[in-house]
């Protein structure tokens, strides 16, 4: 297994794929264990690297995880299979704003999927939590941009940079959530309804 998560590191690395950070993995495994957390759906998968550490942090979990680029998809099935993790990790080819989930609940969702899409993902998919059932959101501080602005060129990054900052303040002036923001990796927030506060083992 090591292999081939290093392996999956190169191919990132050499690929430009953004993966998780080490930080944040840790961060997820370690709230999935004292949790108990068995389903998660997880929106980009990109060559299925967050899928598998997660699947790898309990043996209870199950994930289906969405991703709409031919390519990433097409890595991610081969990684997933070689990691012998296919039973527990569905890969879903399709934009997440097209999938239907009706009827389908999960523990755990993470939110790394387009980041000028994050309030359209939230809206659509708190409706997919379970009871006690938390949101995490990765990169919200998008490499580093968020807190520098002024200093981008492209006006396509600066956009994307706005729309990070408006999710932020979506999630802190949500009425139903409660959010809390970590500077771990490259930003990691955390969700949940308003009256599950006292039940959640996070930190
Ligand atoms: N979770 C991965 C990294 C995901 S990178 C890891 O940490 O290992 C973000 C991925 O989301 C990219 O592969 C991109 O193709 C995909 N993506 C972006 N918008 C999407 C959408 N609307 N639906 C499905 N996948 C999307
Ligand atoms: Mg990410």
């Amino acid at each position: 297994m090591e292999e081939i998560i290093k392996d999956m590191e190169r191919y990132a690395e050499a690929n430009n794929v953004p993966i998780i950070e080490k930080d944040s993995i840790i961060f997820i495994a370690k709230y999935i264990k004292m949790n108990g957390v068995k389903k998660i759906l997880e929106l980009g998968t990109a060559i299925g690297y967050s899928a598998i550490l997660m699947a790898l942090a309990s043996e209870d979990v199950e994930i289906t995880t969405i991703e709409r680029d031919e390519k990433k998809y097409r890595e991610a099935v081969k990684n997933v299979n070689r990691s012998g993790l296919d039973k527990r990790i569905e890969i879903v080819f399709n934009d997440a704003l097209d999938v239907n989930l009706a009827g389908y609940k999960y523990d755990l969702i993470f939110i790394d999927a387009a980041k000028g899409q994050y309030i359209k993902f939230f809206e659509k998919f708190e409706n997919y939590l379970n009871p006690g059932g938390i949101i995490i959101t990765d990169n919200l501080k998008f490499h580093g941009l968020v807190k520098n602005k002024d200093k981008i060129e492209s006006k396509n990054v600066k956009g994307l940079v706005t729309k990070i900052e408006k999710y932020i303040e979506f999630l802190k002036d949500n009425d139903e959530f409660v959010t809390r923001f970590y500077d771990i990796g490259d930003g990691l927030s955390v969700s949940f309804r308003k009256n599950d506060e006292n039940v959640k083992n996070i930190d």
